[in-house]
């Protein structure tokens, strides 16, 4: 998923079948390099590349909502004010650069068991939360309408559900991988455990690789993650095609899994805190690029130009007007918030 010497970000080689690890001092040098030269893989790999020149249906998708210059400036405000809640949340995530720069972290280390235990206590829910992000997707991007797109959908939706297994891995580092030969496990850096530290962040980035998982080898998202990256496109003039655009619809579909978790688990904590933490491993000091991804910065912009909705909870008042209480505590909450609102 990324370039395989240097700027070596936090989610993983799926489709590729080199594991890199970079130095966080000099980030070049190669810490690990595995090859594995299955016939089968490099098969997988040599076709995942001829799909990606040939694959018919490179018409574009006319975006049905119109997207405005004001919708341009919230989203740069959006991505303002979710790098400033990173900051004041105690449970916001550690940025990908930082977590690159960390020394590595013991599977026993308790930051990384916390956040291994997180993970496979969220992975039932994560799944589901995938598999209907990636239907209402196919929806609204008009892949659902056929049988056969149906039928694509459905496949990639049984191979979400097929994923069982977490496995925390130290030289996995500040990257979370599946490999789509073995693809019931997703494989998860200690210093990436560590530095999810809330259940909106942790559910983004298992989203992120089950939906990997769910195109597999068949590739069968394709169309929808290339409408994804048209779309992105348009609305950001940033160039999204191939692997980057596959990458930001991952991310996509980890921020509805958050979004959605966020609707069914009501909190005391502000909406946008909570938001904020499905994309907020991307305030990065350290701003690259690479051939398979958007910099981590512009990884933000496009996900809210592609959800607006998004980006006006983000940057919706924090003091207290938007919560999602829970059930046991609305009316109290009603009661406090109407206080607030006098005082406005
Ligand atoms: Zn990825």
């Amino acid at each position: 998923m990324n370039n395989r010497t240097a700027g070596r970000r936090w989610d993983a080689v799926t489709r590729r079948i080199l594991r890199v690890s970079v130095s966080p001092a000099l980030r070049v040098s190669v810490l690990a390099l595995i090859v594995v030269v299955g016939s089968a893989a490099i098969q997988f790999t040599s076709s995942s590349r001829a799909q990606t020149r040939q694959r018919p249906g490179a018409h574009s998708t006319p975006s049905r909502e119109i997207f405005t210059a004001a919708d341009r400036r919230l989203v740069e405000k959006a991505i303002g004010a979710t790098c400033s809640e990173r900051i004041r949340d105690p449970l916001g995530s550690a940025p990908i650069d930082e977590m690159q720069a960390r020394p590595s972290l013991p599977v026993s280390n308790p930051d990384a068991v916390a956040g291994a235990r997180r993970a496979e206590t969220l992975l039932p829910t994560t799944r589901m939360l995938v598999s209907s992000a990636i239907v209402n997707l196919a929806k609204e991007y008009d892949l659902y309408s056929s049988g056969a797109a149906r039928a694509r959908i459905t496949a990639a939706t049984q191979r979400v559900e097929a994923v069982k297994r977490i496995k925390p891995d130290v030289d996995a580092r500040d990257n979370a991988s599946v490999v789509l030969r073995e693809p019931r496990t997703i494989e998860f850096g200690t210093i990436f455990l560590a530095g999810l530290r809330s259940d909106e962040a942790m559910i983004s980035v298992l989203a992120h690789e089950l939906t990997h998982i769910a195109s597999g080898q068949p590739d069968s998202l394709r169309p929808l993650f290339r409408a994804i990256g048209r779309r992105a496109a348009t609305r950001t003039g940033l160039r999204i095609q191939g692997q980057r655009a596959e990458e930001l619809a991952c991310d996509l579909v980890g921020v509805m899994a958050a979004r959605q978790f966020i609707n069914q688990t009501p909190s005391w904590e502000p909406l946008p805190r909570r938001v904020a933490r499905a994309f907020e491993h991307n305030c990065v000091d350290d701003d690259a690029s690479d051939e398979d991804h958007l910099s981590p910065r512009n990884t933000i912009r496009a996900l809210l130009a592609l959800d607006v909705t998004i980006a006006g909870e983000v940057v919706a008042d924090t003091t207290g007007s938007v919560r999602t209480p829970p059930a046991c505590c609305a009316g109290f909450l009603i009661a406090a918030e109407s206080k607030t609102v006098a005082h406005h």
